[in-house]
């Protein structure tokens, strides 16, 4: 019997085959490392995706997720639970914000508030065909109207037709975004760092650029923090790098600890109070497991320690990996606990380097070809983050 052979044989068959995934079938987790179904234990660099930034199984999530168990999990938003307040007021004071809204995936986060600000738009400042300025490589996850403004060919085609009312500029430039803009421009949507894009880091200037034009032109500006918030760049926002606070911000992934999909817009009462009983909703969102997880997740945001962990473990990872560049790598990118490696693409793609350091142990996942993006749960030592990349080191020097 092979049982990762049978596992991957019975997803081939009756799983949609919109996934690549490593031939690696996991079992166990704990922390930064998983186990698979042969006994092998890996080293998770991908966090899935960030959203296990505290490290798989956190003992504080876990125990809050327990103890709701054994309470109450779901009542629907048709009636109140004990659960919801707290956690949107912690979550609120967290982001120093009035109001939240609560769902349960990264793209339901999206779309809210891509909602709330054309809502925004009509009601307040009575704009009929409100548009919304978005960003050249964004990704912003999977429901048509998201991947109506993606430029990725894969994301996009076949999928028509597609939702009107975006404008894509290049990211990075303000300039572009100002020219972009008219007369029913209502908001500009942009990822602080882009993820899927390969931890694009755009100038400094970026951000504030964009806070000062949507001052000037009264447009809200929105922030998904889905994959960049939370700790992961060394700040609860990676907004805050650069001194910036958006009108919205939309979280999720970690916000559920790595357990259940938690998701969340979290803005001002002027903003988020455009919606009304009957117009928006989830039968999920801001259930009572869910609203216990997300607590757990903000109170141990709440002292700062994971987030100075991820920066003083993020100088590891990037001088590190900075040494690489000639070595095999033509660029590194690295904030935090969160870089983009870019592969020589004349000695491999970022699948064959993903595959071969998966053989030594280490999980990491391939972006645009060429580059892999290295993601640990926060847990992770400088240990690990040494041999971690000695091992990519040899990689390189094998292809
Ligand atoms: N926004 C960003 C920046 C993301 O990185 C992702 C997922 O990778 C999403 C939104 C979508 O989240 P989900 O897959 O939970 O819908």
């Amino acid at each position: 019997a092979d049982p990762t052979a049978d596992e991957i044989a019975l997803e081939d068959a009756h799983v949609a085959h919109n996934y690549h995934p490593l031939p690696i079938v996991i079992t166990e987790a704990e922390g930064a490392w998983v186990t698979d179904v042969t006994g092998r234990r890996y080293l998770d660099c991908l966090a899935a995706y960030s959203a296990v930034n505290f490290g798989h199984r956190h003992p504080t999530v876990v125990q809050a997720a327990k103890e709701q168990l054994d309470k109450v999990t779901l009542v629907s938003r048709a009636f109140h639970s004990d659960q919801l307040g707290t956690f949107a007021a912690e979550l609120c004071a967290l982001a120093g914000k009035d109001m939240m809204l609560p769902m349960n995936t990264g793209a339901e986060a999206v779309e809210s508030g891509l909602k709330v600000a054309r809502k925004w738009g009509h009601d307040v400042r009575g704009i009929e065909n409100p548009t919304i300025i978005v960003a050249a490589g964004n990704f912003h996850g999977r429901t048509i109207s998201i991947i109506s403004f993606s430029d990725d060919p894969d994301a996009r085609a076949g999928f028509g037709p597609y939702t009107p009312g975006f404008r894509t500029v290049p990211y990075g430039d303000v300039a572009a975004v100002e020219a972009a803009c008219d007369a029913s421009t209502v908001a500009v949507l942009v990822e602080p760092i882009q993820g899927e894009g390969g931890v694009v880091i755009p100038p400094a200037d970026y951000l504030p650029g964009l806070r000062e034009l949507c001052d000037r032109r009264r447009m809200l500006l929105i922030c998904d923090e889905i994959q960049s918030g939370l700790g992961r760049t060394g700040r609860t926002f990676a907004s805050e790098h650069v001194g910036v606070e958006p009108d919205l911000y939309l979280l999720g992934k970690a916000l559920g600890g790595g357990v259940v999909p938690v998701s969340a817009v979290v803005g001002d009462a002027d903003v988020l109070g455009v919606l009304h009983p009957g117009q928006h909703g989830s039968t999920f969102g801001g259930n009572p497991l869910a609203a216990a997880v997300g607590l757990s997740v903000v109170r141990m945001l709440a002292d700062g320690s994971w987030q100075r962990r991820a920066t003083e473990l993020g100088a590891v990872l990037g001088n590190r990996l900075r040494a690489l560049v000639g070595h095999g790598v033509t660029d590194v990118r690295c904030v935090g606990l969160w870089a983009g490696v870019d592969i020589d693409p004349t000695l491999g793609t970022g699948r064959e380097v993903s595959e071969r350091l998966m053989a030594r142990g280490i999980l990491v996942k391939d972006t645009h070809g060429s580059t892999i993006r290295l993601a640990p749960p926060l847990v992770v030592t400088a240990d690990e983050l040494h041999w971690a990349v000695d091992q990519l080191a040899e990689v390189l020097a094998d292809l």
